[in-house]
């Protein structure tokens, strides 16, 4: 990457920590000879879900794919209609049309850039299948409500918990993290934009073991025996495919890089929580701009910081100006109803998406990752201040 100014260190929007901890771990599945959906993604498995407190979790290849098994797991079909938010990463509504089903969208929450539990009961037809409920940038979602509206009318709700990885909710007067299963399937990514990665790669959390074997043919072409069942047998087994599955495996290699990325992630947690808050300080005296928020009952783990810059300001110029300093940032959050990949007819809404649409035009993400230094982030803050007033 060139300097745009020369003596002035260019601030990325973010950064994997990595170093000679996960070079070393992929060492392991290479020297051993078993290089995918083996003995490492088996001990991830279990190592994320003892992590986030769930009886079962299934490594995938990305977070899309388990969003995707998630749907079918729970009867997404043809024709139905699954209720999500369009202010999200595209994947959260593809995965949706992966299954021949629509995306109905519900507007956001200004605050918190989460779905608003208000608008799912509009959104109900005889056609509704789901709730996929997103934890948008890390911010859990108002969980409690959302379930509340779903199971009056019987839909099973997914968490698009992508970003989510160390983010808690207060549950029954106790904090637990994004994955325990409060709904039926809970989806993480392991795309390095996020807090723990792979390089890509992805685990789906449940309670279920019904939804868990079917995660698990699903993600192997739809094999009735595993890979490890037929290397540890004695005896010779034939394996046989009883429906059409996809190949959603995640690679030993993989695995082992993210369980040392999983011992980190305490640390990164924390690190960015201190970041956070000190974002929240040196922007407070900042007029017109909006922070994020936590509501009482969620802590983030701060996969992004965005802010929400005063009416009269201009967006691009705003990102431009710290361009300009050498200080990378990104718009708010997509909306998928306004890509050319949405036309009308491909989804569906309740009511207007306005907060999403002004979520998406005035927002910015801000620089924030674990190696982000306090002069860093001094830098970032001066500049947003200087190009906002
Ligand atoms: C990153 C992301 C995804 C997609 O994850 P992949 O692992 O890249 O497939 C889905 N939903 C949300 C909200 C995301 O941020």
């Amino acid at each position: 990457m060139s300097d745009p100014r020369p003596g002035l260190k260019p601030i990325p929007i973010t950064r994997p920590w990595m170093d000679e901890r996960e070079a070393e771990a992929a060492r392991r599945p290479i020297a051993r000879g078993w290089v995918t959906q083996g003995p490492e993604v088996a001990a991830f498995e279990g190592e994320f879900a003892a992590y986030v407190g769930a009886p079962h979790a299934c490594a995938v290849s990305n977070c899309t794919n388990a969003l995707h098994l998630a749907l079918l797991a729970v009867g997404v079909s043809p024709g139905d209609e699954v209720i999500t938010v369009s202010h999200s990463f595209i994947a959260t509504a593809s995965s949706i049309r992966y299954c021949g089903a629509t995306p109905v969208f519900v507007d956001i929450e200004p605050g918190t850039f989460n779905m608003d539990p208000a608008g799912i009961e509009k959104a109900i037809s005889p056609r509704t299948r789901a709730v996929l409920a997103v934890h948008q940038v890390g911010m859990p979602c108002d969980f409690e409500r959302i379930l509340a509206v779903a199971a009056r009318h019987g839909l099973p709700v997914i968490e698009d918990a992508a970003c989510a990885v160390g983010s808690e909710i207060l549950w029954d007067g106790a904090w637990q993290r994004i994955g325990r299963p409060h709904g039926a399937i809970a989806c993480f990514s392991f795309h390095p934009r996020k807090l723990l990665t792979t390089g890509d790669g992805g685990m789906l959390t449940t309670a279920s073991a019904a939804y868990d074997a079917k995660f698990r043919t699903g993600r192997q072409h739809g094999m009735s025996v595993p890979d490890t069942v037929r290397h540890a047998a004695a005896r010779v087994i034939f394996e046989a495919y009883p429906e059409v599955g996809f190949n959603y495996r995640l690679t030993d290699i993989q695995a082992a890089v993210g369980r040392e990325q999983l011992k980190k992630l305490p640390e990164v947690v924390a690190r960015r929580r201190r970041l956070a808050a000190r974002y929240r300080e040196l922007l407070a005296g900042v007029e017109g701009l909006l922070l994020p928020a936590e509501p009482e009952w969620a802590r983030s783990n701060w996969q992004s910081f965005g802010v929400r810059l005063p009416a009269h300001c201009n967006q691009a110029a705003v990102m431009q100006a710290l361009l300009d300093q050498g200080i990378a940032t990104r718009r708010g959050i997509m909306c998928a109803h306004r890509e050319a990949a949405y036309p009308p007819g491909t989804w569906r809404s309740a009511g207007p998406l306005s907060e999403s649409e002004a979520a998406q035009d005035r927002s910015i993400l801000l620089p924030l990752f674990h190696e982000l230094t306090e002069a860093d982030q001094d830098r970032v803050a001066h500049a947003l201040a200087g190009s906002v007033g």
